[in-house]
């Protein structure tokens, strides 16, 4: 057992794993009954040696890998991870530090100190902010809304943390109509229930509409949450979020953002006005493993009001001691107790690659977005359904002559052809009422090479069914 050749092991299978990456077809290579036949084995009596069992795991998991950390993964928002990231999350998994508390580790807290301080000045948002570790956006969302829960209730003279929300006094949480789906789970998580949500109307880019959530405010009373979003999943588009910060601090509500991978655009001194707005909010998510390129799981917590945040999660337990409570306590920022030192991958690659090689991919994947967006606008057979603010270019395939009620089912066939394909991956999405690719780039290896196969494979694949289908 005090061998320690497996982690050299798995160290060169990373290496030749990571090395072909962008080479390998995005789809995973073996059929699932295949997987489920090479891993389900009995669980041994006697165990096996560890090295085997490192090179067993790769050989019998590589057919069912997808290409998803490479560069022509373009599904959901689906970041790779850079490789100073990677080798820092192997540092993490390696010195397995419990990052909950200060007395922990002073390495593992320190670096969170720095990592949240570099966080906030790229975002622009306040320096005294107070900051959390959380495993992704949709935790960061959960978190931050229950510092709002927490805020608006207290505000209202009620102890949400003490009295739960039975007898409480009703908070009107207030939505865009195009929220993403982890803002009413979290608001599933938190006793208020999804469906309690008051929806605003989004535009035609599917941006919350500041005259639509003036109204609806108009109408509530009592104690407010607004959640805003920057970056549209489908769309990239950013909620206005000057006005709507206007509009809720005029009724004392809670502004939370959610943005995962829009937050990102301030990295960009030419794209920062799509966040124009974004520092007056009281609280924010985001997301590590997108747009940052560190491995799962990460995210962050944003939260204005370091007293406000730290409501929800404190847990004074008495073993912790005096010690331990006199310092950050990042535990209590969190859901998590106990949880690995994912700051450290973060302070690691933002150390180098920096400000500038923050701003430079980001401004690159814009540039690919928009060479993207024209590329479908040329093309006859193509229409985009969306401006192309950020990194997502929203689209379908269109053939001329071809009535409006076939091309809902026309795409959807051809979204599991493009998956099938493996030259590039992104699903099909419902935008506007219409079956769409909502391809977005956010892989730090992504070239134009790559971006072009999009339309490319979309138009080929297109041709191809059109001269298949029944009836043509
Ligand atoms: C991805 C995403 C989330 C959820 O983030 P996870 O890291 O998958 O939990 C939430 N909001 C938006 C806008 C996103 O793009």
């Amino acid at each position: 057992m005090n061998d320690f050749t497996p982690l050299a092991r798995a160290a060169e299978h990373a290496r030749a794993f990571l090395e072909t990456l962008p080479a390998r077809p995005v789809r995973e290579s073996g059929s699932p009954a295949d997987l489920r036949r090479a891993l389900t084995l009995p669980l041994p009596d006697a165990g096996v040696p560890a090295l085997q069992v490192i090179d067993d795991l790769v050989r019998v998991a590589d057919p069912g890998l997808v290409a998803m950390a490479g560069p022509r993964y373009f599904g959901f928002v689906i970041g790779g991870s850079l490789p100073v990231a990677t080798a820092a999350d192997w540092l993490t998994s390696a010195w397995d530090q419990n990052a909950g508390l200060w007395v922990d580790s002073p390495a593992a807290a320190i670096v969170e100190d720095v990592a949240a301080g570099w966080l906030l000045d790229l975002f622009g948002l306040p320096a005294a902010a107070s900051v959390g570790f959380v495993t992704g956006g949709q935790m960061a969302n959960f978190t931050c809304l229950a510092a709002a829960r927490h805020a608006v209730l207290d505000r209202a003279g009620w102890d949400v943390e003490e009295r739960g929300l039975q007898g409480a006094p009703t908070v009107n949480v207030v939505v865009g109509d195009e929220a993403h789906a982890t803002i009413f789970s979290s608001l599933r998580f938190l006793g208020f229930g999804a469906a309690t949500a008051r929806r605003v109307a989004t535009d035609g880019q599917g941006r919350m509409r500041a005259d639509a959530l003036r109204d609806v405010l108009a109408t509530l009373e009592g104690p407010t949450i607004v959640c805003a979003q920057a970056g549209n999943v489908n769309t990239g588009a950013f909620d206005p979020l000057e006005e709507i910060a206007s509009l809720a601090h005029a009724r004392a509500a809670w502004l939370h953002v959610d943005g995962a991978f829009g937050l990102w655009a301030a990295a960009s001194p030419a794209h920062r006005h799509l966040t124009a707005g974004v520092a007056a909010a009281d609280s924010w998510a985001c997301d590590g493993h997108k747009w940052l390129n560190v491995p799962y799981d990460t995210g962050f917590v944003f939260v204005r009001d370091a007293g406000l945040h730290a409501g929800p999660f404190s847990s004074g337990a008495a073993y912790l001691g005096k010690e331990a409570m006199a310092r950050p306590v990042f535990g209590n920022l969190v859901p998590e107790m106990s949880r690995r030192a994912r700051a450290l991958p973060v302070w690691a690659t933002l150390r180098a690659y920096g400000r500038d090689g923050y701003r430079a991919m980001v401004e690159r994947h814009l540039e690919l977005a928009q060479r993207v967006a024209s590329q479908v606008d040329d093309a006859p057979d193509l229409e985009r359904l969306a401006e192309v603010p950020l990194n997502v270019v929203c689209f379908r395939f269109r053939p001329p002559g071809l009535p409006e009620a076939e091309l809902d089912e026309l795409n959807r066939r051809l979204g599991a052809m493009v998956l099938d394909d493996g030259r590039v991956y992104f699903g099909t999405t419902e935008y506007a009422g219409k079956v769409a690719f909502r391809p977005a780039i956010v892989n730090w290896r992504t070239t134009e090479k790559d971006v072009d196969l999009i339309v490319e494979v979309v138009r080929e694949l297109g041709a191809k069914l059109l001269a298949t289908a029944p009836g043509r």
